[in-house]
């Protein structure tokens, strides 16, 4: 198995409802992504995927999140856009962008929305 990972990150405001936390005010982070996805076998140039190509599909779903106010997105209308959601969406929206004949699979996305705290999602 190969895993390539992908940095990057986006700005955005959320608003969560935690009594007596901070986090019920709303508020903004810089959450910075990691995107690790894998797959079985290599191509004839020797990589699982393209860096470009990957690079593309997870700044078109950054696209979507980059200076929004998070809980407004439809993606957040039924659960709260916490980090672990965050997390979440990413994934999601991310496998639906990756070559399913290659067999390659997004195998985790952390969104840190500090410098000390992560949240990961990890597709079953
Ligand atoms: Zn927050």
């Amino acid at each position: 198995m190969y895993e390539l990972c992908v940095k990057t990150h986006f700005a955005a405001a959320h608003q969560l409802a935690m009594v007596g936390e901070k986090c019920e005010n709303l508020h903004g982070h810089n959450w910075r992504v990691e995107v690790r996805v894998a797959g079985p076998a290599l191509d004839e140039a020797g990589v699982l995927l393209d860096f470009g190509v990957l690079k593309k599909h997870v700044a078109a779903v950054m696209d979507d999140l980059d200076h929004k106010f998070l809980n407004e997105l439809s993606a957040f209308s039924k659960k709260p856009p916490s980090s672990e959601n965050i997390a979440r969406y990413i994934a999601d929206r991310l496998a639906a962008l990756l070559p399913v004949d290659k067999g390659v699979r997004v195998t985790s996305v952390t969104a840190w929305e500090s410098e000390n705290a992560s949240a990961t999602y990890i597709p079953e």
